[in-house]
């Protein structure tokens, strides 16, 4: 058996036999450092009964170590160059499908369907291109998708983000948004040098755990997230002013009204309202008809 695909020496091998050349603008950094490609896995509670969802493989570092631990591992590659470097890393593997597309336009819940017949869970595992980890998290989240876990290698600063409690500067409606699907916690922080190339960014794994349902009573999401979006809008304005432009101007004291019925002091900033207190005062605002 030859050496693992994530080793400095074995990816500098496939590299050189392949030819490849890399492209900084699909955000491809490949791991090379099997200590923290265990943690990754290890992280997201793997065996053979479950299926593993991969995003952007590269050359299959953690692909590999992923088809150890679970059943069934599905590998979603956007680099049309990459898919035959894979589908020959991999021919002996029958527990490995390459897919090749680009997974913010793939149908999930389709893709599920065909991959993972028969699967007693499903988890997404990547280390994700850093220039589109929002949108492909969030794309995860707002479909609903029937997830167990979503354990990802992204920006240390957004991983602070995700994470993070009400009161610092790290809190916002990522984080909000986050939480609202899924119980966040850091797996660990990762130093430039377990990458080829090495990113200009500090990187961290965070396991994202989904909800059975949400930790709050929202009887309309969607004007949830507005009233978030709009606590978050101007970070230095006060709630009742960041609410007031939500609203319209002619509603100025109906917003203060409505702050202190929910027990909200009107002066306090996004920044510290609690999951609890939004989705209070999102049902005040309905009640209201807003
Ligand atoms: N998993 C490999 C590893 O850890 O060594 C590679 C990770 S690299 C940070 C990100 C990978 O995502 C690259 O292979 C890149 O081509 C791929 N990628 C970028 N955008 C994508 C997209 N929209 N859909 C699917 N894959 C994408």
């Amino acid at each position: 058996r030859s050496e693992d695909v994530g080793t400095p020496r074995r990816t500098k091998e496939i590299i050189a036999k392949y030819g490849f050349s890399f492209k900084k603008s699909l955000g491809q950094n490949f791991l090379i450092d099997q200590n923290i490609l265990n943690k990754i896995v290890d992280a997201a509670e793997l065996d053979e009964t479950k299926g593993a969802l991969e995003i952007g493989p590269g050359i299959g570092a953690l692909t590999e170590q992923l088809a150890e631990a679970a059943g069934k591992v599905t590998a979603v590659e956007i680099d049309n160059r990459l898919i035959p470097i894979l589908n020959d890393i991999f021919a002996e593997k029958n527990n490995v499908q390459v897919v090749h597309g680009d997974v913010l336009k793939l149908d999930l819940r389709k893709l599920f369907d065909e991959q993972f017949a028969g699967v007693a869970g499903i988890s997404v595992v990547a280390n994700l291109p850093y220039y589109v980890t929002t949108p492909i998290l969030m794309k995860l989240l707002e479909e609903r998708l029937p997830l167990e876990h979503i354990v990802v290698m992204i920006q240390k600063e957004v991983a602070e983000r995700m994470a993070a409690k009400p009161g610092g500067k790290d809190y916002g409606s990522l984080s909000v948004a986050v939480q609202y699907y899924c119980e966040p916690k850091l797996v660990c922080t990762v130093p430039h040098t377990v990458f080829i190339p090495q990113p200009n960014v500090d990187s961290a794994v965070i396991k994202l755990t989904l909800r059975d349902k949400p930790p709050v009573d929202v009887p309309d999401e969607e004007h949830f997230f507005r009233v978030v979006q709009a606590s978050f809008a101007q970070r230095r304005k006060t709630l009742a002013n960041n609410l007031t432009a939500m609203a319209g101007k002619e509603r100025r004291e109906a917003v203060l009204q409505l702050l202190t019925r929910c027990g909200i002091e009107p002066s306090r900033r996004g920044e510290t309202l609690s999951l609890e207190e939004f989705a209070r005062i999102s049902r005040a605002m309905l009640e209201e008809g807003w």
